[in-house]
């Protein structure tokens, strides 16, 4: 049975490029029929932030990213927290110690500092491996008996991964295939510490195997882990999972990761939702199935020219052979995009609900018009908005009569006989019985051609009027909507 996990670190809000990580376990469950497991790994202390943790569930269930598995959910695999599972990894590292493949060491930071320097100033860089190890101070060159007496004086320690020298080992991820590194470039981990917390490589591995974890997918920052966590495995004698490792999401212009400073100085969100002052995808009027939908081609694609998945489509189709192995470039607009594309595919009624919300906090009361009058208002303006946010400005006019007109526009068709114009059209307009919108049209049409009027000398001025601007839709759909007495009530204002 595939089971895979999200893994976040609750050290601060879920970045977008988190999201896609948690989607893309998300979707490979799904298709394979497996589980969807949420761990949190909060064994560093130091890192922890408070609400980040909740932040994180927020945002998946935000999104429809249900867990099968995790904190506050029954499971055959818990606790799904790193911290309550702390009494675990102590045994692990031990075991490693006892197997030869990791040992104690007693160096203090201010030592390391010290040789940090001292290779600095000799223009190298310290790495505590096969090359200094022996110089330092630890448990590899020390009697048992005196390892013994060290912990037991309680100094302080960590455990360290003993990388063998002169190693090949052949990696293998399913979206960059084959690697081959030399266990000689690599440093000897911190596996466990003095304070008895494991760090994330330690503990990572030991819950993915004891969570018996399939398939380890997550963003390509981690892939430099991936030698340690292969070892380790093997040191254990437990069988790997596959790794997958995702591309990076790029910033939209330039060189480099996507990150929170981009989408400040640009103006887009890069986080779900809302985190302390940073403005999230939810509350800037996106469509979750919008992100989920971007976030998807974000180093995925289909193999088609298809752009638009709903969730359901997604897990369908969705395969990590078809993850593409470059970094994903960001780009804001096409979120925007997309979300134009959920919100033209929405239900009237639907985006009338929300349409309700905005105008009932502005104080505008719909109350007397009719009860489908938003449904109406929805399906005449969507077209042109992006988000739901967008409809007060293009469609004031269907609530309130404008209270000023557009000025250059003004200049432009209102012309000296414009007054009379449009007074001897209120006359006409006070006879009508029938106010359809294609009543209207052909009334004021023929209106206008018995007057031997041009179109541009009464339109203009009457869109001005009843609009206050030269926007939005169908000038007879605006007036049968607001009804024969708003309109005349309006054109006699502007003529007053
Ligand atoms: N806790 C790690 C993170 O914050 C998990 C990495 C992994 O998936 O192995 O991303």
């Amino acid at each position: 049975r595939v089971r895979v996990r999200f893994a976040p670190s609750p050290t601060g809000p879920l970045h977008i490029g988190g999201v896609r990580t948690a989607l893309f376990n998300y979707l490979f469950a799904k298709k394979h029929g497996g589980d969807f497991i949420l761990r949190i790994e909060d064994t560093d202390q130091n890192r922890y932030v408070e609400g980040a943790e909740q932040y994180i569930i927020d945002a998946l269930n935000w999104c429809g990213l249900t867990f099968d598995e995790g904190p506050g959910l029954k499971g055959d695999f818990g606790p799904y927290k790193q911290s309550e599972r702390k009494h675990l990894y102590k045994q692990y590292a031990e075991e490693l110690i006892a197997k030869g493949k990791a040992y104690y060491a007693f160096d203090t930071s201010e030592k390391l500092d010290s040789h940090r320097k001292e290779h600095e100033a000799n223009g190298k860089t310290f790495i505590y491996n096969w090359h200094n190890r022996l110089k330092l101070d630890n448990s590899l060159s020390m009697m048992p008996e005196d390892v013994q007496k060290r912990l037991d004086s309680g100094e302080d320690y960590v455990v360290r991964f003993l990388t063998p020298p002169d190693e090949k080992l052949h990696l293998k991820d399913i979206v960059r295939g084959s690697m081959e590194i030399d266990t000689n470039v690599l440093d000897d981990k911190v596996l466990f510490k003095g304070d008895g917390m494991p760090t994330y490589h330690l503990a990572n591995i030991v819950d993915d195997h004891l969570m018996e974890i399939t398939h380890v997918i997550r963003g390509e920052e981690w892939l430099p882990s991936l030698a340690l966590h292969q070892q380790l495995y093997d040191a254990f004698g437990w069988t790997a999972p596959e790794f997958a490792h995702l591309p990076l999401i790029m910033k939209p212009v330039g060189k480099g990761k996507l990150s929170k400073r981009d989408g400040e100085k640009m103006g887009f969100p890069v986080f779900p939702l809302t985190w302390n002052e940073s403005e999230g995808y939810k509350e800037a009027g996106y469509f979750s199935e919008a992100v989920v939908n971007f976030l998807a081609l974000l180093g995925w694609n289909p193999g088609t020219e298809q752009e638009i998945f709903s969730l359901e489509e997604l897990v369908e189709t969705f395969s990590l052979e078809r993850v593409n192995k470059s970094g994903a470039r960001f780009d804001p607009d096409k979120t925007k995009w997309y979300n134009q594309q959920y919100l033209q595919s929405k239900d009237n009624k639907e985006l009338a609900g929300l349409y309700a919300e905005i105008l009932k906090s502005k104080s505008v009361l719909v109350d007397d018009k009719p009860s489908d009058y938003l449904e109406k208002v929805v399906e005449l303006i969507k077209e042109r908005a992006v988000f739901v946010s967008d409809f007060w400005e293009l469609s004031d006019y269907f609530f309130e009569a404008p209270t000023s007109y557009n000025e250059k526009a003004a200049k432009k068709q209102w012309k000296e006989d414009t007054p009379d114009i449009l007074n001897r059209l209120v006359s006409k307009i006070k006879e009508m019985t029938d106010f359809s919108s294609e009543n209207v049209e052909t009334t004021v049409k023929s209106w206008i051609g018995e007057q031997e009027l041009s179109f541009g000398k009464v339109m203009p001025p009457l869109r001005l009027v009843i609009v206050g601007d030269m926007k939005g839709p169908h000038l007879f759909d605006i007036m049968a909507m607001i009804g024969n007495e708003n309109s005349i009530a309006r054109i006699q204002k502007a003529i007053s």
